[in-house]
């Protein structure tokens, strides 16, 4: 290769890569196949097979209903882990179970019924994650509350000068991703979370395009609410329970909407009255998914072998990458940079615009044999994970992406919806 970005140099950077090792912690059934996808579901552990064959051959194949005398507490004990490894949040204010979506409503009904009397209007960002919108469409329809969407850059997500401008004393709650699922945009949750309590109101943050990702500090950013997803940067498997974090301080204020039994204060004693746990349990609901849970021990141990501060440093390695091979290889092809170029601002993926966008990453995929997605209206996404992709792996990648983008292999392409983009 003739040009100022030579394969070798990125050869060397893995050279160089504290985390390099760690890429033999996951299985890789194919190593030509580029996975820049991690953002999407991440890789499964190579130890994650075997410790769920014992957890299913010795915990319920040998003990049976005895397991539950561990299991019990599994939604806490690796809420408790994540706290630790990834969300910076004390012991006791996070637990695993159901899904986003579901504990993104739990947490934001309870927000709703403890916000101040007379606050009518949700605040979200329009670009956010649909099913965040969603989720609180349907809150704010069935309480006769208004949901405010506000504007976002696509490319450079909300600024918190537009949020503070919009925090008025009608709000009852705010719905934040901290970083944005399409550009990788990332907020600053202190200032954020400071503005909305000065506005007298709260922010429910949905973490899951950060946590695995960036370091995130929920005790030192003074957050009150967050839910996130573990399938994603934490490695746990396709539709791992998801985590919600609520501040210890607040736990006793808040009463979740879906009164199960695994949110009641002494479960076993079969009371015939709703009494809620004094604590994190208070927002479990029924039955965890034990076999899911136990996935997330073996992904955990990686990402605390690694550590977070190391993954953030890589990643934003890897997309300044990316960034550099798209202005010198890209652009000329109608290519633009369409997350924050700094890496500070931006969480772990980089989005690529280019009006052909579904039909390139189609193209990359089966002919490039890179893996990133699509996303609308134009984007090619390109998620980096840090624990096991090399920057080897994003050179070839991009120089695929060139190949395809000088051959206009794209014009060879379907365009047709498909279900899962
Ligand atoms: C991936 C993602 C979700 C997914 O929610 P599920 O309930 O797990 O399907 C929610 N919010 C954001 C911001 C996401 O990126």
């Amino acid at each position: 290769m003739s040009d100022d970005h030579p394969r070798y140099l990125a050869k060397e950077l893995d050279a160089n890569d504290p985390l390099a090792h760690l890429r033999d912690r996951f299985f890789v059934a194919d190593d030509d196949l580029i996975y820049l996808d991690g953002n999407s579901l991440g890789r499964l552990p190579a130890a994650t097979p075997a410790h769920l064959d014992r957890v299913i051959r010795h915990g319920w194949g040998d003990r049976l209903v005895r397991s539950w005398t561990s299991w019990i507490d599994w939604s806490r004990r690796i809420g408790d882990r994540l706290a630790a490894t990834a969300l910076g949040a004390r012991e006791g204010e996070v637990a695993v179970s159901d899904s986003t979506s579901v504990n993104l409503y739990k947490l934001a009904s309870a927000a709703l019924d403890a916000a101040p009397a007379g606050r009518r209007t949700v605040l979200v960002d329009a670009e956010d994650f649909p099913t965040d919108r969603y989720v609180l469409q349907g809150l704010t329809d069935a309480r006769g509350m208004t949901l405010r969407a506000m504007p976002s850059d696509l490319d450079h997500g909300l600024q918190p000068g537009e949020l503070r401008a919009a925090l008025d004393g009608d709000i009852a709650l705010v719905l934040l991703s901290a970083v944005n699922y399409r550009s990788g945009a990332l907020l600053d949750m202190a200032t954020v979370n400071t503005a909305a309590r000065e506005a007298g109101t709260v922010v429910l943050w949905d973490l899951s395009h950060a946590v695995g990702a960036i370091p995130v500090d929920l005790d030192g950013t003074g957050t009150d609410l967050a839910v996130g997803c573990t399938y994603k940067y934490l490695n746990g498997g396709p539709g791992a329970p998801a985590f919600l974090y609520v501040r210890r301080e607040l736990q006793h204020r808040l009463r979740q909407p879906i009164q199960g039994w695994f949110g009641q204060r002494d479960q076993f004693r079969m009371a015939a009255d709703y009494d809620p746990a004094p604590d994190v349990d208070r927002f479990l609901v029924g039955t965890p998914p034990i076999l899911a849970l136990a996935a997330l021990d073996p992904a955990l141990d990686v990402l605390d072998e690694a550590g977070v501060d190391r993954v953030r440093e890589k990643g934003q390695r890897l997309g300044q990458l990316i960034i550099e091979l798209t202005d010198a290889w890209l652009t000329p092809h109608g290519f633009r940079v369409a997350s924050p170029r700094d890496p500070r601002r931006r969480g772990s993926h980089v989005s690529l615009h280019h009006p052909e966008a579904l039909r390139i990453s189609r193209a990359l995929a089966t002919q490039g044999r890179v893996v990133g997605d699509f996303r609308t209206p134009d984007r090619l996404r390109l998620g980096p994970a840090p624990l096991y992709t090399r920057f080897v792996d994003v050179w070839d990648a991009m120089d695929r992406l060139r190949d395809i983008a000088e051959r206009r292999a794209w014009e060879q392409v379907a365009d047709e919806p498909c279900r899962v983009t």
